[in-house]
């Protein structure tokens, strides 16, 4: 019985998707290829596979559009890749539901390893995360949505209502890239130009709370221009 994950790549560079199917087998991956957005599609509802690659320049239709496609029924992690390194590009891949975004050139050893924190991260949140009676908890994190509390090593973090609800919210898209306005709207309701630096000082009071230096990945990353990740530890 053939149990490993089935990753499709949609890409039409073939020394690409090449590689990357090599690099995917390698790591003992099962890897099935599409050239176009129209075979990416077909081959997504017809193969079911655990994780996307998807290349936003494709010859027949933008990758935006299949990630638009792909979303409508399907919460399969999706990692876009690009050739643009346009930091908007990146904002509305995540904001259309990208789990993580790559520019080209890219190393294969950062490229696995990506691969294997959403697959990693996809179970997490499926079978650990969330735990019944409304708590979540990651290494030595622990979140009570209920009595909304949040413990590190069983000593409670006393947080305001906001920090409260921004970590909670990472808890609740575990290892996913929140865009700032992603973020911003689900906390105030809004996203404005004041927005990103009321996340900041946000963040950093959380940070400070946890004990954690400025500009330390623990638990939560910044990633630069875009947004945060919860991940694990
Ligand atoms: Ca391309």
């Amino acid at each position: 019985m053939n149990n490993k994950y089935k990753i499709l790549i949609v890409e039409d560079e073939v020394n690409i998707s090449r590689f990357l199917t090599a690099l995917l087998e390698a790591n003992g991956y099962s890897v099935i290829n599409a050239n176009t957005a129209e075979k990416g599609h077909l081959m997504f509802t017809s193969h079911h596979p655990d994780l996307i690659v998807l290349d936003l320049g494709l010859p027949d239709k933008d990758g935006m559009c299949l990630l638009d496609e792909i979303r409508e029924t399907s919460a399969t992690p999706i990692i876009v890749l690009s050739a643009r390194s346009d930091e908007s590009d990146k904002v509305s891949a995540l904001d259309k539901g990208a789990n993580d975004y790559v520019t080209k050139p890219f190393g294969s050893q950062e490229f696995a390893a990506r691969v294997r924190s959403i697959l990693r991260s996809n179970r997490h949140s499926a079978d650990e995360g969330k735990l019944p009676g409304g708590k979540f908890t990651s290494g030595d994190i622990t979140i009570d949505y209920d009595a909304r509390k949040f413990f590190v090593a069983d000593n409670e973090i006393k947080l305001t209502q906001t920090e409260f609800n921004i970590m909670a919210l990472l808890s609740e898209h575990f290892g996913k890239v929140l865009t700032y306005s992603f973020i911003a709207k689900e906390i105030w309701g809004y996203f404005d130009t004041g927005s990103i630096k009321k996340l900041q000082v946000n963040m950093a009071n959380i940070r400070r709370k946890l004990s954690l230096e400025p500009g330390s990945g623990r638990y939560i990353s910044n990633e630069l221009g875009v947004g945060y990740r919860m991940h694990s530890d």
